[in-house]
């Protein structure tokens, strides 16, 4: 039994055949899946998914692109969407310096305090609905590590998700007492670095994730990812951890069940 703790089934590349997905990741023997609200539409829609199927569950939140256009109103609106049946966890929310319109520099410098501002204030809300948080960070990991410093106390529970950072970000949040969830980009070919770091993750502080429709396993790649092809994940895992399958899968899924309170 294995969890899909990072998935986005909202997003319309599952449009055509959201069901058989679902199905399929049961078949597979995904139990749960965490459906992961990115803006306030998805968060709504990831409400409505955990409404309609037994097996999942929602997060909500704004993901750092979106940061520009966070006012109070929306945190207000991810703050009353909180208090739904199902929802799991405050996510994503981050901070993401990537320019995709030029990648050989980061955003603008208000762009990144803006992030920051709205950040803070989302950590906040989870914090009074003793929510746990599912972070997005690229390109911002030394800003990530102060705002978790400052405002994450032990009593909040956190995951940097998609991780694919160094070492020592690794470290350095295992020590805040942060979680690390890792998805299927571990199997491309050229990602020693990220298999080195699955090495030094403990087994007792690591989930599964497939974040679909992104980052479709290797033997997969180049097509949409969906929660069924988590195994792909699950089985590299288990090899660079060298225990069986069954282990890795019982260990990964007690930690998501964990974290995210489902019994
Ligand atoms: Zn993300
Ligand atoms: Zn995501």
């Amino acid at each position: 039994m294995l969890i899909d703790t990072h998935c986005h089934l909202d997003f319309k590349q599952f449009d055509e055949d959201r069901e058989e997905v679902i199905k399929r990741a049961e078949q597979a023997g995904v139990k749960y899946l965490v459906n992961v609200g990115a803006d306030i539409r998805g968060s709504e829609e990831s409400i409505k998914l955990a409404k309609q199927y037994e097996n999942i569950f929602a997060a909500v939140g704004i993901h750092p692109h979106y940061a520009e256009q966070v006012a109070s109103q929306e945190i207000q609106h991810i703050e009353a969407l909180a208090d739904s049946r199902k929802v799991v966890a405050i996510g994503e929310i981050g901070l993401d310096y990537f320019d995709h319109n030029n990648p050989e520099v980061l955003i603008e410098k208000v762009l990144q305090s803006k992030q920051q501002d709205v950040l803070i204030k989302f950590i906040d809300l989870a914090a009074r609905k003793k929510l746990p948080i599912i972070f997005h960070c690229r390109n911002a990991a030394d800003d990530l590590l102060a705002i978790i410093s400052e405002n994450i106390n032990i009593e909040n529970s956190a995951v940097v998700h998609c991780f694919a950072q160094s070492k020592e970000f690794l470290r350095k949040c295992l020590n805040k007492g942060l979680y690390a969830s890792f998805t299927a980009n571990i199997t491309y070919k050229k990602a020693d670095k990220l298999r080195e770091l699955i090495a030094y993750a403990p087994l007792d502080r690591i989930f599964l994730e497939t974040d679909a429709p992104y980052l479709a396993p290797q033997e997969k790649r180049g097509t949409r990812n969906e929660p069924a092809y988590i195994t792909f994940l699950a089985n590299e895992i288990a090899r660079i951890k060298q225990i069986s399958q069954e282990e890795l899968a019982q260990v990964t899924t007690d930690n998501a069940k964990f974290f995210f309170k489902i019994s």
